[in-house]
């Protein structure tokens, strides 16, 4: 039946990604091994690909200026696509380049046969518009999934390349076997690379099935926690912390925080916390992911996942 194709694409359900802590009743979800797991899985096939006479998949990444979290962002990425058996490399462009100038080398990216995915760092200086850039991106090569093509084929329920943090969610729903089909699902957060992909892929027809209610930075606080309370899943993306507590979760539910949030604990340490109390939370939910260790590390896999599908497409056309 094709409502159910969301969950049974995946042949593989590893309970081991649920783990018990003592003195917790929700079962923390081992997002490090889910995301370990895509990634081994990438790089296998990869392998396969490879003996069998392709040459490698190639990944190119473009970085404007000296941000050190973007540094940092396209080390990280560069690292696992090369972990993965993906050929990476990094252009470095000056923070004073042209929106033009920026065009004409994505086109030059767009144009070679060599390079099976791309991906431009976010954020650009601000005179650059960035949906112009992500949206230069070939549609084939957009491992971000950011380019409007891809956003109107996820939309109108054919996905191909999908946004990678959502994604992450979605194979997380998946390897740890929560079916969202005509569940409720409350999605705290609608921004345009991450609640609002999650939220349409959730109640779309053959994806996620579910009813899906929308919170926002203008729903009222006293409604948040009755849309909150009814829903058997309860997805988190505000940049809030510490924004949904024990009181405003159904119990049994299953709680996923993508949030990230840097906050200074008592002794004036940084410390990395989510959106939810996770404490709290894990003492009535059925399953929670941690921050960090959650949604994080799948970010990440699904970008190489993203990359291994544009190279197999580009692969099939051969
Ligand atoms: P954003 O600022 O673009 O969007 C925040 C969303 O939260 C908006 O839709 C807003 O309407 C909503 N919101 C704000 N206040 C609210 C409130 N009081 N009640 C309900 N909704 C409210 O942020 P984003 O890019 O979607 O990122 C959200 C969080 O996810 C951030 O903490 C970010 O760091 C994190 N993030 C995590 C990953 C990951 O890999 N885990 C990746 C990207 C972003």
């Amino acid at each position: 039946m094709a409502a159910r194709r969301l969950f049974s694409t995946c042949s593989l359900v590893f309970r081991e990604f649920l783990v018990s802590k003592p003195g917790m009743f929700a079962k923390v979800i081992d997002g490090k091994a889910i995301g370990a797991a895509v990634r081994r899985e990438v790089r296998e096939e990869i392998q396969q690909l490879v003996s069998a006479g392709h040459r490698a998949p190639c990944l190119t990444f473009v970085r404007v200026g000296q941000d050190e979290a973007s540094k940092s962002y396209v080390s990280g990425k560069s690292k696992a696509a090369r972990e993965a058996g993906i050929k990476d490399q990094t252009i470095v462009k000056d923070e004073d380049i042209t929106q033009e100038e920026l065009l004409a080398l994505i086109d030059n990216l767009n144009k070679d046969d060599e390079v099976d995915g791309m991906l431009v760092q976010l954020p650009l200086p601000p005179h650059i518009d960035e949906k112009t850039i992500v949206n230069a991106v070939h549609p084939s090569k957009d491992v971000d999934g950011f380019n409007v093509l891809n956003i109107g084929r996820f939309s109108s329920g054919s996905p191909y390349l999908l946004p990678a943090t959502p994604a992450g969610v979605i194979e997380i729903l998946k390897r740890c076997n929560f079916d969202t089909f005509g569940r409720h699902v409350c999605m705290v957060g609608r921004s345009k690379n991450i609640g609002f992909p999650l939220l349409t892929l959730l109640h779309s027809d053959g994806t996620g099935d579910a009813t899906v209610t929308i919170c926002h930075r203008y729903t009222p606080p006293e409604h948040l926690p009755i849309c909150t309370k009814m829903a058997d899943f309860v997805i988190v993306a505000t940049g809030i912390p510490n924004l949904i507590t024990k009181d405003m979760i159904k119990p049994g539910a299953v709680v996923i925080d993508i949030g990230i949030n840097r906050i200074k604990d008592k002794d004036g340490k940084t410390q990395l916390v989510g959106d939810c109390d996770f404490e709290g939370i894990s003492q009535v939910a059925r399953a929670i992911t941690p921050v960090p260790g959650g949604v994080g590390p799948m970010t990440v896999a699904m970008l190489l996942q993203n990359t291994l599908t544009a190279w197999k497409k580009k692969l099939s056309k051969q």
